[in-house]
């Protein structure tokens, strides 16, 4: 017998003991199984012109057999070599999902199993309900069938088998029943019916179960008093329409809701969902989902955007990244189109007619999305705790090209009221002579407020926003302006000066050009601000470059080039300080140079820089103490 690799075992263990409640989704995830397997010959075929392999000769049929306890899912796709199915059965470890789910699979307590059902479980959720797995499979183009046959963690076998024609038959030995599972219901053909609408409803290609019949008797038989004679007929179960094929009208929330979660494996309800025919110079159908929440791994480079593209109903590919712009890289969905049939994994990139669709898509996606802004504030702000940092980020990756599209859905913390305000309900606030959208950078409204000229800026009457992330100040110097008001960090430079400070600093010049000196160049200038009200010191920035952004560049691989602020030291005129720094300059020149590096070192403490001389600056600090 050959061992499950390690992850599979787990994810193994965790299924055969699961407790999961949601047992029922085996059979959905055994059939998309199959449908994927047919849809691969049935792509085959059209590519390769091999005849006989036309819609009508696939099918996958679901058997239950009391007396044996089996349940049995067969297809008649492109099967499995000995090869594919030691492969495809005996290891997980393909998809981020599933990384995430073997990963944590020890750490996993009972209570926590519900966590898989956040994901696709494939094949092994049959575990859950059989005690042994027999799969038959005979690859499309070969003589040779194989049984893979397992009785749970402790491994499996490969062995050749007979079968009939190509494609895979599972057999499911089902558990015995327990005073908490009833294990028997899933023979039952209603229950068999039930889920296969339940879940199953779309797949492309019949679904086929033995129903008992009863003949049809003539008057003499039912006179006689005959026992009407059972007959088993196979039936199909499904409709096999695709959702998106359906009418808007045809299809109830819940549908929509379904697929989205059984789709693409998230457990919360989507923010929205849009259903798009478009006919024209490109024909496509598609289903556009906004969700809720990130996933695990969005802000991850294992996420991967993408919509699943089908053409006439064949999947071509699980994520197309064609389709979608990077800032909108959270969207799901499905689009299906009649490409031209040539079309592979490979030729998707070239595709004019994808390009076409993809700036539809983007375009449905931006109207929906201001749509939710304009009708269902609360979701959007939902959605946009998730997913706002994307979008801003697209606005700074895009060098502001994308500024068009993007720039009506972002919003930022408003500090006066403490809730979201996007760009457009700031500047309408505002007069018309005012010049300025005021920003401070801090990770919270309530750190904002704590910033030296806040009050002053509050005072005046002005809002003033929280960039809170630390893409934010980047993409707005993409946007430079917006509607003609300029965006302003409350700690630059300009901000703060009045002709009160404008004459106080003339009547100062030499005291504060001497502190400059004093500092080396490590400040472009000293200016005395009374806005400062009690702080004694501040740092202000002047130029392109703010202090929040020397934090952020210098955090990267690169050290942000060595691209620093030009910092200038604030100092309050009215504080006591200045005073003293007088008296110094007066009496005693040679001393100043201690007093501007403590002033130096605070004021860049206090705006969160790192301080580089702190050992001999302190030393400073209690040396002038000691005097
Ligand atoms: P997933 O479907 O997410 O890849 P599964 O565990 O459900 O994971 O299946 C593992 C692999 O086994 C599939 O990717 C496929 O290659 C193969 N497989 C499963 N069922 C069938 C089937 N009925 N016919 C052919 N191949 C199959």
């Amino acid at each position: 017998m050959k061992s499950f690799k390690t992850q599979s075992k787990r994810v193994l263990d965790l299924m055969i003991n699961s407790i999961y409640t949601n047992k029922e989704i085996f059979l959905r995830e055994l059939i998309s199984n199959c449908s994927d397997a047919i849809d691969k010959l049935y792509y085959k075929g059209l590519k390769e012109g091999i005849s006989g392999l036309t819609r009508n000769d696939f099918a996958i049929t679901v058997t239950a057999d009391k007396q044996k306890r089996t349940l049995t899912i067969a297809d008649n796709g492109i099967g499995m070599t000995a090869e594919e199915l030691e492969n495809n059965l005996g290891t997980i470890a393909r998809s981020g999902s599933l990384a995430f789910k073997t990963e944590n699979a020890e750490e996993m307590k009972e209570g926590d199993i519900n966590v898989i059902g956040q994901f696709g479980v494939g094949f092994y959720s049959a575990f859950m309900i059989a005690e042994k797995i027999e799969v038959y499979s005979k690859s499309y183009g070969s003589s040779d069938a194989n049984l893979w046959v397992s009785e749970g963690a402790e491994g499996y076998d490969v062995i050749p088998c007979e079968m009939d024609g190509h494609g895979t038959k599972i057999v499911l030995h089902v558990k015995p029943d327990t005073e908490e599972d009833k294990f028997s219901t899933y023979l039952e053909e209603y229950q068999i019916r039930s889920l296969i609408k339940k879940y199953s409803d779309y797949i492309r290609y019949p679904i086929k179960t033995e129903v008992s019949k009863y003949k049809e008797q003539t008057e003499e038989e039912q006179k006689d008093g005959m026992p009407r004679e059972s007959y088993v007929e196979l039936e199909t179960l499904n409709s096999m329409t695709p959702l998106w094929k359906k009418n808007k009208s045809e299809v109830t929330e819940e549908e929509y809701d379904g697929f989205y979660k059984d789709t693409f494996f998230d457990y919360e309800k989507p923010a929205k969902h849009v259903h798009v025919s478009v006919e024209g110079n490109v024909s496509y159908k598609a289903i556009l989902y906004i969700p809720t929440k990130a996933p695990f791994n969005y802000y991850s480079k294992n996420y991967e955007k993408g919509l699943k593209l089908y053409t006439d109903g064949v999947l071509i590919t699980e994520k197309c990244a064609e389709l979608l712009p990077d800032y909108f890289s959270f969207v799901k969905g499905v689009v299906d189109s009649e490409l031209s049939l040539n079309i592979s994994r490979e030729t998707i990139q070239q595709s004019r007619q994808l390009k076409l669709i993809g700036a539809n898509i983007e375009k449905k996606i931006k109207s929906e999305l201001l749509d939710l802004l304009k009708n269902d504030r609360e979701k959007y702000e939902e959605f946009y705790k998730s997913f706002g940092m994307q979008l801003k980020y697209g606005i700074y990756q895009s060098y502001g090209m994308n500024k068009d599209t993007l720039i009506d859905l972002i919003m930022f913390k408003s500090v006066k009221e403490g809730k979201f305000v996007t760009l457009k309900e700031y500047t309408e606030a505002l007069k018309e002579e005012d010049k300025f959208i005021y920003y401070g950078t801090a990770k919270t409204v309530e750190a904002v407020k704590s910033l030296p000229q806040c009050e002053g800026i509050l005072d005046k009457g002005y809002d003033i926003l929280c960039f809170s992330d630390d893409v934010d100040e980047f993409a707005i110097k993409m946007l430079g302006e917006y509607l003609g008001k300029t965006f302003k960090n409350i700690l630059s430079e300009d901000v703060s000066s009045s002709e009160a400070d404008d004459k106080l600093n003339l009547e100062n010049k030499g005291i504060l050009e001497e502190i400059a000196n004093c500092l080396d160049g490590k400040v472009a200038k000293v200016k005395l601000a009374s806005s400062l009200k009690t702080r004694p010191v501040s740092l202000s920035s002047e130029g392109e470059i703010s202090l929040e952004m020397e934090k952020v560049l210098s955090q990267m691989p690169n050290g942000g080039e060595g691209l620093k602020a030009n910092k200038v030291l604030e100092i309050n005129p009215d504080h006591a300080i200045f005073e003293k720094l007088k008296k110094v300059y007066v009496e005693n020149k040679d001393g100043l140079k201690d007093y501007a590096e403590i002033l130096y070192f605070s004021a860049r403490l206090v705006s969160g820089l790192s301080v580089e001389d702190s050992l001999e600056t302190t030393d400073k600090i209690i040396e002038l103490i000691a005097k």
